[in-house]
Parts: C-alpha cells; sequence; structure tokens
C-alpha cells in the first residue's frame, strides 16, 4: 500500500490525545475516574521522558454536571448544556491537574471556539499560547469553551476540535482514544463479518460509509466524527490513530503496538495550507528584506524582523503579506505575526529587541514559516 513506515506513538514529535466523556467520567459515581486518569497522566510523563511533547483535548465537563446539576435527560437544551458545562469544567480541569502534578507536570487549561481555530488573528493567539506552555513544559488540556458556545459556532464534538488544534499547532500525531480499538468495514457489535482495517491511506467514499451514525448517551462523537477529524487532521499532515482507550494505560499500550487504525497523512497535505496562503488572498502590506534574509528564507527558516528593511501597507496580526527582495521581486508570503505599525517599528531589529520597542514581547518572527509560501524566484504569482 505505501513504502513510508506506519506511524508509530514511540517516534511522535508533537502528538494530540483526544479523550471522550464516556473514558473519564464514571457514569455510576458522575465522577472522575481517577485511577484511569492516573495511568494516562503516567503515560504521559513517559512520552514526555522519550521527547515527545504531549497536548490533552479532554471531553467530560458536561457529563461531570448533568447528576449535579439534575440534568439525567438524554438530550440537554443548550442553554443546559453551557450550565453543565460551567459547572463540570472546574471538576475536570482539578482533576487533570491532580493526576498530572502527581507525575510533577503542570497542567494548562484552554477553552477554545471554532473561532479560535478558524480566524486568522485569533488562531495565531492560540498557537502561540499553546507553543509557549509546551516550551515551558505543561500540558495543555484543551476543551471546547461550551458555557459559551452557541448552536452555530460550536463544535459539539471534541474529535473535530483535537483535529483543529493538531493542524494550528503542527502536531504529527493525533490519537483518538475510544471504546474500539479503530475503524472496522461495518459495526462490529452486530456485523460478524465486520473487518479491522489497520491502516487507511486515504478517505475514500467507501471509508466514508463506514461513519454510521452517532452513538446514544453522554457521548457527542461515533465515528462519523472522527472521520471527520482524519480528514482535517490529514489534510494538514497528520497522521491520526483511532483507538481503545478502556483499561488503564492506554497510550503506553498504544506505544507498545496495541491494535488500532492508523490514518495516515495526506500526501498533498501541507501545500493545501501553502496553496491556501498563497492563493485565496490579497496581500494587505509588503516587507521588503535583505539579502541575508532571503538565503534564509531559502533555507526554510522563518521571517525575523531584523532581515526586513521597509514595510508598506496596513494590515493586522494575522493577514496575509508579500515578502519582497531588495529589487522588488515578490518572494514569498505568509501571515503576519504583528500588526503593520508594529511591524515597522520592529523592522531591522534583533527579536530580542520587540519587548522594548513594543512594550510587549511577541512571537520571534514577523511570519513564521509554517504561515509562509517561498516562490521560486522565476514563479508567476497571482495574488502576491
Ligand atoms: N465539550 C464537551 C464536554 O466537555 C464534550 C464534547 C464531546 O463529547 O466530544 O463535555
Amino acid at each position: 500500500m505505501t513504502d513510508t513506515p506506519l506511524p508509530a506513538l514511540r517516534t511522535a514529535r508533537r502528538v494530540v490525545v483526544k479523550i471522550g466523556s464516556a473514558l473519564i467520567v464514571d457514569p455510576a459515581e458522575a465522577a472522575p475516574r481517577q485511577a484511569w486518569l492516573d495511568s494516562v497522566a503516567h503515560d504521559i510523563a513517559s512520552l514526555r521522558a522519550q521527547g515527545t511533547e504531549v497536548v490533552v483535548v479532554s471531553s467530560g465537563a458536561i457529563a461531570l454536571a448533568r447528576h449535579q446539576l439534575g440534568l439525567t435527560r438524554p438530550v440537554l437544551r443548550l442553554e443546559e448544556k453551557q450550565a453543565a458545562a460551567s459547572v463540570g469544567q472546574i471538576r475536570l480541569a482539578q482533576a487533570w491537574t491532580d493526576a498530572l502534578s502527581r507525575h510533577e507536570l503542570t497542567a494548562a487549561q484552554l477553552l477554545l471556539t471554532p473561532d479560535d481555530t478558524e480566524h486568522r488573528n485569533r488562531y495565531l493567539n492560540a498557537r502561540a499560547s499553546l507553543n509557549t506552555l509546551l516550551a515551558l513544559g505543561c500540558v495543555p488540556i484543551i476543551n471546547e469553551n461550551d458555557a459559551i458556545a452557541t448552536t452555530e459556532i460550536r463544535f459539539g464534538d471534541n474529535d473535530r476540535l483535537g483535529a483543529r488544534v493538531a493542524e494550528m499547532i503542527n502536531a504529527d500525531q493525533l490519537v483518538l482514544l475510544s471504546d474500539i480499538d479503530g475503524l472496522y468495514t461495518a459495526d462490529p457489535r452486530n456485523n460478524p463479518d465486520a473487518r479491522h482495517l489497520p491502516v487507511v491511506a486515504a478517505l475514500t467514499d467507501s471509508i466514508e460509509a463506514m461513519g454510521g451514525a452517532p452513538p446514544p448517551g453522554y457521548s457527542s462523537g461515533g465515528m462519523r466524527t472522527k472521520l471527520m477529524a482524519a480528514r482535517i487532521a490529514t489534510q494538514a499532515g497528520c497522521a491520526m490513530a483511532i483507538a481503545r482507550g478502556q483499561g488503564l494505560h492506554p497510550l503506553s499500550r498504544l506505544r507498545d503496538g496495541a491494535r488500532c487504525t492508523w490514518f495516515l497523512p495526506a500526501p498533498d497535505a501541507r501545500s493545501a495550507r501553502k496553496n491556501w496562503i498563497a492563493g485565496s488572498l490579497t496581500p494587505a502590506g509588503h516587507a521588503v528584506i535583505d539579502d541575508g534574509a532571503v538565503q534564509a528564507l531559502i533555507m526554510g527558516s522563518s521571517l525575523l524582523p531584523a532581515g526586513v528593511t521597509e514595510v508598506t501597507g496596513d494590515f493586522d496580526r494575522g493577514d496575509l503579506i508579500a515578502v519582497l527582495d531588495r529589487q522588488g521581486q515578490k518572494i514569498a508570503c505568509g501571515l503576519a505575526a504583528y500588526a503593520a505599525d508594529e511591524a515597522r517599528r520592529i523592522a531591522g531589529h534583533q527579536s530580542e529587541r520587540i519587548e522594548a520597542l513594543l512594550g510587549w514581547q511577541g512571537t520571534d518572527e514577523l511570519i513564521h514559516r509554517d504561515d509562509l509560501v517561498l516562490f521560486a524566484k522565476t514563479e508567476n504569482t497571482p495574488n502576491c
């Protein structure tokens, strides 16, 4: 099927682990399954010891507060879910803090809405915050901001949120811990002929058809949202696994080869995002850069303010700008990490001076390399 080695958690550089409510919350007690959480915290500590950065997308807020608030009907109204999430999120965060601190790890909470992963300015903020937390050795614990999310602006399931987070922080692997050990050709609970698929190289129509209907009860995911997550993640160049989460130490078991389904990154993955940057937007400004910076970009570096000699235009943080060499030739374009006025003030200066110049310390780069598309010098670049 493919010559490239299969993804393996053992080799992950940065992994997002999505954990559903049914794994975290004991329905009989309406409380966190603390022993299971402790085992996951242990697994996270051992992944970090092997050099893998770990971000958790954790459900469970609504499920944790339902009983306490007497909201036991299977389907809740939006405002009841919002109320339950407000109460339950505190308990959920506390459960993670307790479990991780036993392994000398610091939990950090982020509550996101779809806007935070799609709107460029907010996306840059969320990404910078996550990257900083990881650099500081924390374990970010993310959930949807259910308390303020309305129907229209809601992910509704954490499978897709996990995939968006993986895309945002350039994770190389996304693991969806589930009640099943992967994708089957049919529902194995009622079809004895259902066959397990260890690898999915492409999300074809026949694979999509294996999605089925969402499950009853507290979980909002099911196989359908997992396949949607697979599309987002694999298009972003991230491998995704569906693995069984029940039982202690699910991540260590996966790392040691437990059965799962791996969805392989799409071959054209990175170019899809780069095409979006290069083709779908009109630049709102220009940055002229010196020869050293041109060389650095060609070598794959980000654009630092030090190499910028002039900034023109009126753009906001997150807007597209074109990058010109000294002769005025367009050599790249990308998403600015600073607004035009700020970019003008830091142009030509070392990144260490950003705080002194602006009064606050942003990212070191004017355009991060993940947000930058480099053109061949002769290439015709319609929008940039
Ligand atoms: N964000 C919801 C919660 O924490 C769960 C969403 C999901 O189950 O995917 O309760």
